[in-house]
């Protein structure tokens, strides 16, 4: 490594992607020096255009990206591009308004029942949000910038030393000291792998293939989503096609990808004679599902992809990433500002893990009934059977919206944990709002309880919030961390030291 030592960040973040630059973002939130560091020199990439760089946000997502004045900004730059996603998805278009898939079995927004999930008041995160990568990383790029973020593009890392006191980063040739760094850098991660991260799980079954062609006899496939007895494929019109061929995941990355190579497996997976006439595009992937065993070693952090891949099918990983950078922001920043409890930012992985562990099962559990073979088929007619009951349709839409993400933080609150009701104050104003810059909040909405005496201990990181919402769901008070989620809760006459105790544990003395 070469001697020459440039200026020292309290963060370095490899990676450029969505999760290293929202995670960059929390950070300047809270004053924290951040560098990131982007291998690749040009932010765009056909990929990261529609039709294949569109990502459909979960419930936690949106939220995270409302509770920091994000949402409507996303929304808006997308809105230019809308009209392309409507003929992407135009073969998802039904009579009956489709609310998700497992393993491509559809279930439908009019089975859910919402009125389970009664925790939640309606939210402007609730609304369905689908968002193309370029768009979401140029409105995270823009708004880094903005905070005060650098960052630096055709800078891959290659090198690291992590000490005690630091870490020092080698990219395109030079030298960068930081206090801490976060492996935002994709499946693939430099940084998990240069410090030694175990990174287990199971080994791929097939290679999926995202393919944009010109077809000569476009009407021998099916439009729609697939099952045939060797495989999968979907097909809009007039040329997008997804295709899983189960050959263990050997093509991947193993050869070019070839207009000849493509015919040959969307011939054997549709058991069709279609003929592709010209390749325009084409990328591969499997569902190859491995989680880093920890998400932290001493000063490195892993987060995003660089923690854990698996199968796109189910749509989430984008979603994961965005969870842990919204997990670790907060954390990380407390404990570099040195008023974090010990143990706090060990609580990033023992709180994502989980999460992460959970949606690789998921993404497993689909592929196990996508095999083409009898048993899951089998298995295909139950889920069909269950996916169209009331109870089916709410279970499946919690786990794949994410609406049930809860964190075992102790308490006995059944709230400690969820992520906070979007309370309606008095002013009009939404707890979403008050969360804009990343500081706790101490929930008072019982006069009587006066909970504003203990706020002032911490009134560098909790605002106190003395005001009735309209619908309280019968709650005294609440304190809520700055990633939204309940640390404490009262329904009755508060408990003063139960509340000082949350708040020690979480905001430190
Ligand atoms: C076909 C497909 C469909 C998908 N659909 C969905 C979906 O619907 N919903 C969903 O939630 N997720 C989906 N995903 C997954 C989602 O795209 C990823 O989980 C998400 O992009 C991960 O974000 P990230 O920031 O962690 O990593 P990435 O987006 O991979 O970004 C990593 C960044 O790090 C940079 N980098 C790499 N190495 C280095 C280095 N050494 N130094 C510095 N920088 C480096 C890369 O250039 C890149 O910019 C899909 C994925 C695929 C392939």
């Amino acid at each position: 490594m070469q001697t020459q030592s440039t200026v020292t960040y309290d963060v370095i973040i490899a990676g450029a992607g969505p999760v290293g630059l929202f995670l960059a973002c929390e950070l300047r939130f809270a004053g924290v020096a951040v560098l990131v560091l982007e291998q690749a020199q040009d932010p765009h990439s056909p990929l990261k255009q529609l039709p294949f760089g569109l990502r459909g946000l979960t419930i936690p997502t949106t939220e995270a990206l409302y509770r920091r004045g994000l949402l409507d900004e996303i929304v808006a730059a997308q809105r230019a591009r809308s009209g392309a996603i409507k003929s992407a998805a135009h073969w998802m278009q039904r009579a009956r308004k489709p609310a998700g898939h497992f393993a491509g079995i559809q279930f439908f927004q009019d089975d859910i029942d919402v009125a389970k999930w009664s925790w939640r008041l309606p939210t402007p995160a609730d609304a369905h949000v689908a968002v193309d990568m370029e768009t979401l990383e140029t409105v995270l790029a823009a708004r880094a910038a903005r905070l005060g973020v650098e960052i630096r593009r055709g800078f891959g890392v290659t090198a690291i030393t992590a000490s005690e006191q630091d870490v020092v980063v080698q990219a395109a040739g030079e030298i960068f000291r930081g206090g801490w760094l976060v492996g935002c850098d994709g499946g693939r991660s430099t940084v998990r792998k240069l410090c030694g991260f175990d990174f287990v799980g199971t080994d791929p079954e097939f290679t999926g293939y995202s393919v944009a062609a010109e077809l000569a006899d476009p009407e021998k496939l099916s439009p729609g989503r697939n099952f045939t007895p060797t495989g999968m494929y979907t097909f809009a019109e007039p040329g997008t096609i997804a295709l899983v061929d189960f050959d263990g995941g050997a093509f991947h990355r193993s050869a070019p990808i070839t207009i000849e190579h493509v015919k040959a497996v969307l011939r054997h997976v549709s058991c069709t004679d279609v003929t592709i006439s010209a390749l325009r595009l084409a990328t591969t992937w499997t569902d190859r599902a491995r989680q880093a065993s920890t998400y932290r070693r001493g000063r490195v952090l892993l987060a995003g992809d660089a923690a854990h891949t698996h199968s796109p099918l189910g749509g989430q990983g984008l979603n994961l990433g965005l969870g842990d950078a919204m997990n670790l922001g907060w954390k990380l920043a407390a404990t570099i500002q040195g008023h974090a409890p010990d143990d706090l930012l060990d609580s990033y992985t023992q709180e994502r893990h989980p999460v992460g562990a959970q949606i690789l099962d998921w993404s497993r559990a689909q592929v196990a009934i996508m095999r083409p073979e009898p048993g899951s088929r089998a298995l295909q007619a139950i889920i069909r059977d269950l996916i169209d009951t009331r109870d089916g349709a709410t279970y499946f839409a919690e786990r794949v919206r994410g609406v049930s993400l809860r964190y075992d933080l102790g308490g006995r609150h059944p709230l400690v944990g969820r992520s906070v009701p979007d309370f309606e104050l008095s002013d009009g104003t939404r707890i979403g709002e008050r969360l804009r810059d990343a500081k706790g909040l101490l929930l008072d909405f019982d006069a009587r309880a006066s909970l504003r005496m203990l706020a002032r201990r911490w009134s560098d990181r909790i605002a106190y919030v003395g005001s009735e919402p309209k619908d309280a769901l019968g709650l005294s008070a609440v304190l809520v961390r700055p990633d939204g989620f309940v640390a404490w809760a009262s329904d009755g006459p508060p408990d003063h030291d139960a509340a000082a105790e949350a708040a020690s544990r979480w905001f430190g003395d």
